[in-house]
């Protein structure tokens, strides 16, 4: 294929790309745009051959191309928190993918068994202990809601978990509505670390994807020790529980818009999954 280059056409470009098994629109997905401009400017100089121009450009859209997408949700914005290198190798270039380990699987085997008891099944020998933790979420009045997925747009308007415009995404455990009030449960396997930013998360959706909610109790349950941390809000907080997110979302807008992604080396980098690749890794 000929390049011009004086007029590089975007027919030309999603040619090129798709002759690598790209389209523009899957790389848009994969959270990459098609930067022409810089290989307009790379072709300027001497015509290069074709699989030099190509190998050009697909370097420079994995180092440093721009976010197109930018979406969210309590893990996201922790992992920015811990490490924005990190963050950036695994959400955006997705050079790295994020590891399981014997306590995440132990979680998702114990959240799939309550999930399951909540929704007419039994508990097994592991999970039997939580049964009465079970039927007092089942007791008294509303409806019980389990593992919702709550997904907002940028207007922070409700929208589908995997459609285009999904920005803010929460999983809610459990969810009890009962007209003006509601409860939020948070199971809890790991160590005990309350960061009731999460629940402060999950207590925005439900006043958004439910209007007439006026008071929520948000709770951790750790299940070890059979504790609970609650907290009450009150929907006149909701304002000031969203200029905290804006606030936190909004590093990580400037970070992208600056492609600035620094490594904060810490004691979580032996568990990071770009440990043998990040020259930053205190290991
Ligand atoms: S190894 Fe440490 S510094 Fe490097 S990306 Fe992972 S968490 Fe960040």
């Amino acid at each position: 294929m000929a390049w011009d280059n004086e007029r590089l056409l975007d027919e030309e470009a999603d040619e090129w790309l798709s002759s690598w098994g790209y389209t523009a629109s899957n790389l848009d997905h994969e959270g990459f745009v098609v930067d022409k401009t810089l290989l307009r400017d790379y072709c300027k100089s001497p015509p290069k051959p074709t699989e030099h121009v190509g190998g050009y450009y697909m370097s420079v859209m994995k180092r440093n191309t721009p976010v197109t997408k930018l979406s969210h949700s309590y893990s996201a914005l922790k992992q920015f928190d811990n490490c924005p290198k990190q963050y950036h190798m695994q959400r955006i270039t997705k050079e790295i993918k994020s590891s399981s380990n014997e306590a995440s699987i132990y979680g998702e085997r114990v959240h799939e068994q309550l999930e399951q008891r909540l929704k007419g099944g039994k508990l097994t020998p592991e999970t039997i202990k939580y049964e009465e933790l079970c039927q007092a979420f089942e007791s008294g009045d509303g409806e019980l809601l389990v593992e919702q997925e709550l997904c907002l747009n940028k207007d922070l308007v409700p929208t589908g978990w995997w459609d285009n415009d999904a920005w803010l995404r929460s999983k809610l455990d459990v969810l009890k509505l009962n007209g003006t009030t509601a409860g939020i449960g948070d199971w809890k396997t790991g160590k005990y670390r309350p960061d009731f930013f999460q629940l402060e998360l999950f207590v925005l959706q439900v006043f958004k994807h439910y209007p007439s909610v006026q008071k929520i109790k948000a709770s951790f349950i750790w299940l070890k020790d059979m504790k609970l941390d609650s907290k009450t809000y009150q929907k006149k907080q909701e304002p000031a529980l969203w200029n905290k997110f804006f606030a936190r979302v909004q590093r990580i807008e400037a970070a992208a818009e600056a492609s600035n992604w620094p490594a904060k080396p810490s004691g979580l980098c032996p568990w990071c999954p770009a440990k043998h690749i990040c020259e930053f890794a205190r290991i």
